[in-house]
C-alpha cells in the first residue's frame, strides 16, 4: 500500500473547487505517503475534466465514465472501491460534501478503512494525521489511524489551498460496472438562511477587539456603506451577539471572498481554517504579533475604531 488517491468532484457538468483543493492537500503529503498521486473523476462526461485535474504533482488522472448523468451513491461507491483495489493507496482524499457523505462512510465501514470526516488540517507522522472538531466544535481532535493500511478522509471544502495551473499528467479510462438505480427529478440549491457569507465577495469581519455589543451597529452600518457582508469570529457568536450563520472558522463557515477585512481578530488557528484561502486578506490589530498577520496580505497595526472611522469617512 502506498500513494494517494484523490476523488475529484463535479456537479451539473462543472468541476467543483474542492477537487483542486484535494490535490493541493494530497501534494503536501505525497512524498511521505510514498508511491504516486492519482486523481479519479467519476461521472457522465468525466473525461472533460481530465486536463484541469492533471496539475503539477499529479501522476495520472483516472477517468470513470458512468451511465448516470447525476450523482448516485452506489455508482460512486462501486467506482471508488474498484479504484482502491487497483491503486492500493495509503490515503484516499475526497471532499466533505453532500455527495461524498452519501457513500464514503459506508464504504469505509464495509472495507474496514481508517476514516474521518470534516477534516480541516492534514499532517503526516508515520501515517496520516487528521484534525477535525469534536464535541460540537468545542475542541480540536487529532486523529491517527494505527494498523490501518488505507485511510479515507473527507476534507472540508475551502480549508486547503487549491492547486493552480495545469500540468501534464496523462489520463486513462477505467471501466466500472454499476447501473443507475434512481431517476433524477431536479437539482435545487440548499436554503442558506438570511445571509450566506460563503458567497460574499467582500467580507468585513469583526472579532473580540470590538469589545462591546453596542459597537456592533457601527460595523453593520460600515459594512453597508462599503458594500461588504458582515462576518465575525466565534466569541461574538458565543456571546449571543450575532447568529452563527455569520461565524467564520473551523466550527463556522469556510469563506473564500475576494477581500477579507479583519478588524480586531487575533487569528487563532480555528479562525484561520475558515478564511486563509481568501484572495486578499487585510488585517487591523493593535498587536503587531497577532497571528492574523502571518496570513494577511496587508496589515495595519492600529486601533480598529480609528480605521473604521476613517473608512466610514472615505466611503
Ligand atoms: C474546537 C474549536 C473550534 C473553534 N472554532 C472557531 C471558529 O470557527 N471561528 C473562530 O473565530 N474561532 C473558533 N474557535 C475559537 C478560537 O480558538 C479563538 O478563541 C477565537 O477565534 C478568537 O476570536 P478573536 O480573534 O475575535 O478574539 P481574540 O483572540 O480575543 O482576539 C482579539 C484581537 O483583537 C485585538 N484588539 C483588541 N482591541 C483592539 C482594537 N481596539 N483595535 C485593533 N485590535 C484590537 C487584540 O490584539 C486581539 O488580537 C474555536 C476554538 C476551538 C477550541
Amino acid at each position: 500500500m502506498s500513494g494517494v488517491l484523490v476523488i475529484a468532484e463535479s456537479r451539473q457538468g462543472s468541476l467543483r473547487d474542492v477537487s483542486l483543493e484535494l490535490i493541493g492537500a494530497a501534494r503536501e503529503v505525497k512524498e511521505q505517503a510514498g508511491g504516486r498521486l492519482a486523481v479519479a473523476v467519476i461521472g457522465a462526461g468525466a473525461g472533460e475534466h481530465a486536463d484541469a485535474l492533471g496539475a503539477d504533482g499529479v501522476d495520472e488522472v483516472l477517468v470513470v465514465e458512468t451511465p448516470n448523468e447525476h450523482f448516485e451513491p452506489h455508482v460512486h461507491a462501486a467506482a471508488v472501491e474498484a479504484l482502491i483495489d487497483e491503486e492500493e493507496p495509503t490515503l484516499v482524499l475526497a471532499g466533505h460534501t453532500i455527495d461524498s457523505l452519501g457513500f464514503a462512510p459506508a464504504l469505509a465501514a464495509r472495507r474496514g478503512l481508517g476514516f474521518a470526516s470534516d477534516v480541516t488540517r492534514l499532517a503526516w507522522d508515520g501515517g496520516p494525521v487528521a484534525v477535525r472538531g469534536g464535541y460540537g466544535g468545542k475542541v480540536d481532535v487529532e486523529l491517527d489511524f494505527p494498523g490501518k493500511e488505507t485511510v479515507l478522509l473527507l476534507l472540508r471544502a475551502g480549508a486547503f489551498p487549491a492547486v493552480e495551473g495545469s500540468g501534464a499528467a496523462r489520463s486513462r479510462n477505467v471501466e466500472v460496472q454499476a447501473e443507475p438505480r434512481s431517476e433524477h427529478l431536479g437539482f435545487r440549491e440548499a436554503d442558506t438562511g438570511d445571509v450566506d457569507i460563503t458567497k460574499a465577495e467582500f467580507l468585513l469581519s469583526i472579532g473580540r477587539g470590538i469589545e462591546d455589543k453596542d459597537a456592533l451597529e457601527q460595523f453593520e452600518e460600515l459594512a453597508d456603506k462599503m458594500g461588504a457582508t458582515l462576518s465575525v469570529s466565534r466569541p461574538l457568536v458565543d456571546a449571543g451577539w450575532v447568529p452563527n450563520a455569520r461565524q467564520v472558522g473551523q466550527s463556522g463557515k469556510t469563506v473564500k471572498p475576494k477581500v477579507y477585512l479583519a478588524l480586531g481578530i487575533s487569528g487563532a488557528v480555528q479562525h484561520l481554517a475558515g478564511m486563509q484561502t481568501a484572495e486578499t486578506i487585510i488585517a487591523v490589530n493593535t498587536d503587531p504579533e497577532a497571528p492574523i498577520f502571518t496570513v494577511a496580505h496587508y496589515g495595519v497595526v492600529a486601533d480598529l475604531f480609528d480605521v473604521a472611522d476613517e473608512l466610514a469617512e472615505q466611503f
